[in-house]
């Protein structure tokens, strides 16, 4: 399939990246997933803000014009072929002989273009499954940043136990999840953990937010128990791959009435309006 690195349009198997490579060394960098629906970036606004923060808050010199930069990134969907795809963006600190210090040479970028990551379809339609898993990552999560090993080893252990996520939880409340935000449904009223450095600022938990207020749900950032989470008519996830995912039981504990509840299902008519273009995104 069709990537780019540096300046030039390659094949995503073409080794293009030299071995003394921050992010392949390191991990010394940030990144963005954006889906594409009917060719249309969804939400790209909100993504290049959010990697352009990460950006910044790792002292990495991404000087991009926005504008040069987005024209790449269109460049990439149209050379794709594709319609609906995943574009994966990737900033690093470049490359020079490894050294911990930050070298003197351009950032790198790369970007991969991928047809739709599938989510089964009955996952969607009748629920998922999680665990819970102690959230051992460092202090600064709002960076969306390259380092992900604490994610992988939580999302495996929960995989291996035939679970969807791993919902991670920091002195009694969840944090989020390996790669999702986590919303709670408790007598209609969604409740999501509040943005701090301790979680990353989802665009789909954003998206998820304005349809809220767009179908006057209450909607109230606390820090949710697990206690809370258990006692739960609704579960969700949110991510920009896995969109709204309906979590039906979280270890043991079936959630509601063991299905994916009337709120979730609104919000994931919502949401599917505005992917497919016919809300004002
Ligand atoms: N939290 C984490 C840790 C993530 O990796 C992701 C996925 N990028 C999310 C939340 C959801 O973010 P978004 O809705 O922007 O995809």
């Amino acid at each position: 399939s069709i990537a780019y690195f540096n300046g030039r349009f390659v094949d995503s198997d073409d080794p293009v990246v030299p071995i003394d490579e921050r992010g392949h060394q390191f991990g010394d960098g940030v990144y963005e997933v954006i889906r594409i629906y009917n060719k249309k970036p969804f939400m790209l606004d909100e993504h290049l803000d959010r990697l352009y923060m990460s950006a910044e808050a790792i002292a990495l010199p991404f000087r991009q014009e926005r504008e040069s930069f987005q024209a790449i990134i269109h460049q990439l969907i149209e050379k794709s072929g594709l319609d609906n795809l995943d574009v994966y963006l990737q900033i690093t600190r470049g490359m020079a002989p490894r050294n911990h210090l930050f070298p003197d040479c351009p950032v790198s970028v790369s970007m991969t273009a991928k047809p739709f990551r599938s989510i089964p379809a009955e996952l969607r339609e009748k629920g998922a499954k999680a665990i819970l898993h102690p959230d051992e990552r460092w202090a600064n999560c709002y960076i969306k940043s390259l380092n992900l090993l604490p994610n992988i080893l939580a999302k495996q252990k929960a995989h291996e136990q035939g679970c969807l996520e791993a919902i991670l939880f920091r002195d009694g409340s969840i944090t989020e999840g390996t790669s999702s935000n986590v919303f709670v449904i408790k007598d209609t009223r969604l409740y999501t953990t509040p943005l701090s450095r301790h979680i990353l600022a989802g665009i789909t938990r954003m998206a998820v937010q304005q349809i809220a207020a767009e179908a006057a749900l209450t909607f109230t950032e606390k820090h949710v128990t697990l206690e809370e989470l258990a006692e739960a008519d609704e579960v969700f996830i949110t991510s920009t791959t896995s969109e709204i995912m309906p979590v039906v039981q979280v270890e043991e504990k079936i959630i509601g009435a063991g299905q994916p509840g009337p709120i979730t299902r609104l919000l994931q008519e919502k949401y599917t309006v505005r992917t497919s273009g016919a809300a004002r995104h």
